[in-house]
């Protein structure tokens, strides 16, 4: 257990990339300082203070990371003119709007680890990107990338359309769907069971998301297997809603026992700073 002690973080540091005005900030900063008892910064855009030199850099190496077939493991070597100019507007607004590329995920976060985020890491913070943008990891599997809600490591990203696209939406909607109808109506049928662009639940969604970053940093695995804690690691939207809207309870007793602990040993070196 002090094992863990050692490894909570001093402070968690948010950045945003992309409009993610859908996103309450202060409402999640609330939250986790409530549930963690460990202080929280939010820095902005992770592009804010880039000099030209560096928006030219960062913004060649994003064009190559973009997955034009998922079914290819084949980067972008040499990309468009076009591609790196997009990605140099991109990086230079930052309110851009998401328009479904989807990135290597992995690559991605290497390279803001490299570039915008370099000397801003610390082994003792968690850090979460939150994105607008979609990042995708190869399966080994069935050989095609997968869009992911949430990559984590240095840094933690997540990615809000992600939390749109990767989980599964109810089966029988594909199932009509591939038989012809029309994905409107469909939207109307199974309205409720899955998240949707600009979906005011999206903020409340995220709490767990970054709980979950917390977990992998204190113990190395984010997820758990009960199915109402929201360290679940749904692969449905159905799941993902449960887990993070109305499960019995916020965590499992395995993750609150330890979630305390975090808060009691914070409380601690707070009154021992006082002293
Ligand atoms: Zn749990």
């Amino acid at each position: 257990m002090d094992h863990l002690i050692d490894r909570i973080p001093l402070r968690f540091e948010i950045y945003e990339e992309g409009d993610i005005s859908i996103v309450n900030l202060n409402k999640l900063k609330k939250y986790v300082q409530e549930t963690t008892g460990i202080e929280i910064f939010l820095r902005g855009n992770i592009y804010e203070n880039i000099s030209m030199d560096q928006v030219q850099t960062i913004a060649q190496k994003m064009a190559q990371l973009r997955i034009k077939d998922p079914e290819k493991e084949f980067l972008n070597k040499t990309p468009l003119k076009g591609e790196v100019t997009y990605e140099e507007e991109r990086i230079s607004d930052q309110k851009w709007k998401s328009f479904g590329i989807l990135y290597e995920g992995i690559l991605y976060q290497k390279h803001l680890a490299d570039f915008p985020l370099k000397k801003k890491l610390n082994e003792r913070y968690c850090s979460i990107l939150i994105t607008n943008q979609l990042v995708g990891t190869w399966d080994q599997n069935d050989h095609r990338y997968h869009i992911r809600t949430s990559i984590y490591g240095s840094p933690h990203i997540i990615s809000v359309p992600g939390l749109v696209l990767a989980p599964a939406k109810p089966r029988e909607f594909y199932i009509k769907r591939q038989m012809g109808v029309p994905v409107e109506i469909l939207k109307e049928e199974y309205k409720g069971r899955f998240l949707e662009h600009g979906d005011l639940r999206t903020t409340e969604i995220l709490k767990g998301y970054l709980i979950q970053a917390l977990f992998y940093d204190l113990i190395g695995n984010p997820f758990c297997d009960d199915s109402d804690c929201r360290l679940f690691n749904s692969h449905w939207q159905e799941e993902m809603l449960h887990a993070q809207l109305d499960g019995k309870y916020e965590f499992c007793s395995k993750h609150e026992a330890l979630l305390k602990k975090i808060r009691n040993t914070n409380k601690e070196v707070q009154s021992l700073k006082m002293v």
